[in-house]
C-alpha cells in the first residue's frame, strides 16, 4: 500500500467558514485515517483576490480546531519558478500556445451556438498561431491528446482510476462514483497562465499536488468540475493523478452554497467543538461531546470504517 498523503489548500480570500471546515476536517480525517500524511497549501496564486492577512487567520482556526499539519505550510505565490518551468515545458512540446484573444473576442466567436448562462468555451481561434496579434494569455490544447511524458512505473501505482477515451476524461471520485467530462467540447483550450500574468489555479495545482507527492485530493463539491482539467493537464506534464473524493457542500438558509462571496460567516474560534461537530454531521460523522481530541480521535476511527 502507497503512503497517503493528503492536503488542504484554501485561497486566502476570507476567514474559514462552516463550508471549508467540512473540507478541511475530511481531508484531516482522510490522511489520518489511513496512517498518512496531512499538508496546508495556501492558494494565493490568484494575488488580487486575496486579503492581507487570511492566510494567518485560516491557520489559526485551523490549528483551534485541532487540525496541524505534518509538514511546513508552502504558499503558492513562492512557487512561481515551479509554474513557469512546467508551462516552458507544455510549450517546447507544442502543447500550449499563446493566445491574443480578449473576453470580447471569444464572445463574438461564438455568439450565434452559445446558449445562454453557460460557461465561455474557447473556439480555438489562436491555435494555428496568432497572425501577428501580441500574445497575452497561453492556453493548454485540448482538441487531441498527446502525452510526451509516459508515467513512471512508481507514478502508475498510486494514479488513481482513471482513462481517456472517446476524446473524454473518465475518472471514479470516491464519494460521487463514475465520473466523466469532454474537456476539447464541454471546457476548450484552458488558460495556464493569464492575461495579467498571474499563473492559473489548474497549473498551480496540478504541480503542486505532484511536487507534494500529494495521493489524495479530498476538497469540496463546488471543486469537482475541476478534476477533468487537471487529469489532463496531469497526463500532459507525465504526473500521477491522485484519487478525488468531493464532500458534500453546506448550504445557506437561502439553499445556496456557503461561500466567502456570498457572505459565509467566519468559523467562531471561541466554540471550535460545535464547528467540529457541524462539519461532521454534514460528514455523515456522529456527533461527539468530550473534546476535541478525543473527538478527533472517534471521527477518525468511523471514517476508517466508512471510507476505507
Ligand atoms: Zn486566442
Amino acid at each position: 500500500m502507497t503512503h497517503t498523503i493528503g492536503r488542504f489548500a484554501p485561497s486566502p480570500t476570507g476567514p474559514l467558514h462552516a463550508g471549508s471546515l467540512v473540507a478541511a476536517l475530511a481531508s484531516w480525517l482522510d490522511a489520518r485515517a489511513h496512517g498518512g500524511q496531512w499538508l496546508i497549501r495556501i492558494e494565493d496564486v490568484d494575488t488580487p483576490r486575496c486579503v492581507a492577512g487570511m492566510d494567518q487567520l485560516i491557520l489559526q482556526q485551523l490549528s483551534v480546531c485541532g487540525l496541524q499539519p505534518d509538514a511546513p505550510v508552502v504558499w503558492q505565490s513562492q512557487r512561481t519558478a515551479l509554474y513557469q518551468e512546467a508551462l516552458d515545458a507544455l510549450i517546447d512540446s507544442s502543447q500550449a500556445y499563446a493566445c491574443a484573444c480578449s473576453r470580447k473576442d471569444i464572445e463574438a466567436a461564438q455568439a450565434q451556438e452559445r446558449p445562454r448562462h453557460t460557461e465561455l468555451i474557447y473556439p480555438g481561434t489562436c491555435r494555428a498561431g496568432l497572425h501577428g496579434k501580441a500574445g497575452r494569455a497561453w492556453r493548454l490544447r485540448t482538441d487531441k491528446f498527446i502525452t510526451n511524458s509516459p508515467l513512471r512505473p512508481n507514478d502508475i501505482a498510486r494514479a488513481a482510476s482513471f482513462s481517456i477515451a472517446d476524446d473524454s476524461v473518465h475518472w471514479v471520485d470516491r464519494r460521487l462514483g463514475p465520473q466523466q467530462q469532454n474537456v476539447a467540447q464541454e471546457v476548450g483550450d484552458f488558460v495556464l497562465k493569464r492575461a495579467d500574468g498571474f499563473f492559473a489555479y489548474q497549473l498551480a495545482v496540478v504541480v503542486d499536488d505532484a511536487a507534494q507527492g500529494v495521493t489524495d485530493v479530498v476538497r469540496g463539491e463546488d471543486l469537482a468540475d475541476n478534476t477533468a482539467r487537471q487529469i489532463w493537464l496531469q497526463q500532459c506534464l507525465g504526473l500521477p493523478s491522485p484519487r478525488t473524493l468531493h464532500t458534500p457542500l453546506v448550504l445557506g438558509a437561502n439553499g445556496e452554497k456557503l461561500s466567502k462571496q456570498n457572505g459565509a460567516a467566519p468559523l467562531d474560534s471561541q466554540n471550535p467543538f460545535g464547528a467540529l461537530n457541524q462539519a461532521a454531521a454534514v460528514l455523515g460523522l456522529l456527533p461527539q461531546t468530550a473534546s476535541v481530541p478525543e473527538a478527533l480521535q472517534a471521527w477518525t476511527l468511523q471514517w476508517r470504517a466508512l471510507m476505507s
